[in-house]
């Protein structure tokens, strides 16, 4: 789970001013298809702002879902060409019995 370390939270009222310091944990799900990818998220500052900033790499589950459907596509493709290749064959066999004639 990512942990954003020591937050500073300020707390103030009329009088008093405090300053606690803080870990923040959270997790991380892809939108695309709800896995938890917690180990592809790490916190960071911007460099320049200090900023709070979250980097998340590519879910794992969704390259190997789009991975699957390539598979699926070139499956398919390859029969395609097997079959016309069959067919390119017959009608060469054709031509040939034609030219016999
Ligand atoms: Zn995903």
């Amino acid at each position: 789970m990512p942990t954003f370390e020591d937050i500073e939270l300020e707390l103030e009222d009329k009088e008093t001013q405090i300053t606690i310091k803080t870990n923040i944990d959270f997790e991380v799900y892809c939108d695309t298809c709800g896995a938890g990818i917690c180990s592809n998220a790490k916190t960071v500052r911007s460099r320049n702002r200090g900023e709070l900033q979250v980097r998340v790499s590519v879910c794992d589950n969704c390259i190997q879902n789009k991975e699957d459907e390539l598979n699926d596509v070139i499956f398919e493709l390859s029969e395609k060409i097997a079959q016309l290749e069959e067919e390119k064959q017959e009608l060469e066999k054709i031509i040939k019995l034609n030219n016999n004639l």
